[in-house]
């Protein structure tokens, strides 16, 4: 057995990132194995083109397995990975995180009978296999974890792999008939879109002005909405202020949403609990405005401003509107 398999979802044209990321990783990964790294993509044929396909060579898939079917569905994609790996033997699946991710990786180490290990940060070549690395104990340790069985299902947390582009050669893509199982197709995808913060890709934003439960209701992001505006930047939120309904999930930073690294986060009204703070730590400067002067995030910003946000983000909004002379 060798070879890694790794399942890329796409949208509307285009691959996400976190797929090119996972990509891009197990060609890394191939690479040191001595072995390939294949793609699986999985849709209708019109939405597929060999383009389209081909274009993951780019970030290092060998080849790529085209399977016709339902898309953005786990069960279905769980099928075609487990037909593909059944005839390719390959020793490893890969995937780049997320909900979708989460649910077929657990849904094919289960028809599998694989070993899994989700959220995972990092993944190393050691003794010729790979051992992935996953934060644990709210990201203060890091374990390490070896797969017994023959395959082992890698799932990455949302995007803790980096798209790269590794050359211009396109994939050779296949195509594979798979028969679905019945259960499979019970469930049909209805509407399907992408939800973004503010219309922006907080992601790849490189400021974020995020608000937490300090903004004291929902019109409270006006205020924020209008201060990314003048920088140029997007809207994030802490969970309370999403599971209060003030904000969308899209736009969650932390150990249940998304990982950044701007190179400015701006936090208004956010206390800094450990569970917010894995998802934004990496950010290359930290401003925290709280009343609170003993408030946990004052113990990692780079920046600290203790007062009330309703009265420093207005003032700040017109001070940068100022400075870039609107
Ligand atoms: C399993 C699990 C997973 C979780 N995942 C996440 C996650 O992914 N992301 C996440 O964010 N949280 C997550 N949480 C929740 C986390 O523990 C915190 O409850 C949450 O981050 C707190 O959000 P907050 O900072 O908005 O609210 P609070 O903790 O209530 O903080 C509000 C802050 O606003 C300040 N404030 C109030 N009024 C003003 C004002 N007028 N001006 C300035 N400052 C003001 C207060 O001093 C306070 O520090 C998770 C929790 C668990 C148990």
């Amino acid at each position: 057995m060798s070879g890694i398999l790794v399942y890329a979802l796409h949208h509307d044209g285009a691959f996400n990132k976190n797929s090119l990321g996972a990509v891009s990783e197990g060609a890394r990964l191939a690479s040191e194995l001595g072995t390939e790294c294949h793609a699986l993509v999985l849709g209708e044929a019109a939405g597929l083109p060999d383009e389209l396909c081909a274009s993951l060579g780019r970030f290092g898939a060998t080849k790529v397995f085209r399977v016709e079917g339902p898309e953005g569905l786990a069960q279905p994609i769980v099928d075609a990975m487990a037909t593909v790996i059944g005839d390719g033997g390959h020793e490893y699946a890969l995937f780049g995180g997320g909900l979708l991710g989460f649910e077929i990786g657990a849904g094919l180490s289960a028809r599998l009978d694989a070993g899994v290990c989700m959220e995972v940060t990092n993944v190393r070549v050691e003794d010729a296999k790979l051992v992935a690395e996953r934060p644990i104990l709210q990201d203060s340790q890091v374990s390490d974890v070896h797969y017994a069985s023959g395959v082992g299902v890698i799932i990455g947390r949302l995007n803790a792999f980096e798209a790269r582009e590794s050359g211009d050669a396109d994939a050779v893509v296949e195509d594979v008939a798979v028969e679905f199982a019945p259960h499979s197709l019970r469930a049909t995808m209805v509407t399907r879109g992408e939800q973004r913060g503010a219309d922006v890709n907080i992601e790849d934003a490189d400021i974020l002005v995020a608000g937490g439960r300090g903004l004291g209701k929902a019109e409270g992001f006006e205020q924020l909405e209008a201060l990314a505006g003048a920088l140029g930047g997007a809207v994030a939120a802490t969970r309370a202020v999403v599971d209060a309904g003030w904000f969308s999930y899209a736009a969650q930073i932390g150990q249940t949403g998304k990982t950044v690294s701007p190179k400015l986060y701006l936090a208004a009204g956010i206390s800094g609990a450990i569970q917010h703070k894995v998802g934004m730590q990496g950010s290359e400067n930290i401003v925290a405005i709280n009343k609170d002067a003993n408030a946990p995030i004052f113990e990692f910003a780079d920046l600290g401003i203790v007062g009330d946000l309703n009265k420093i983000v207005p003032r700040l909004t017109e001070a940068v509107k100022a400075r870039k002379g609107g």
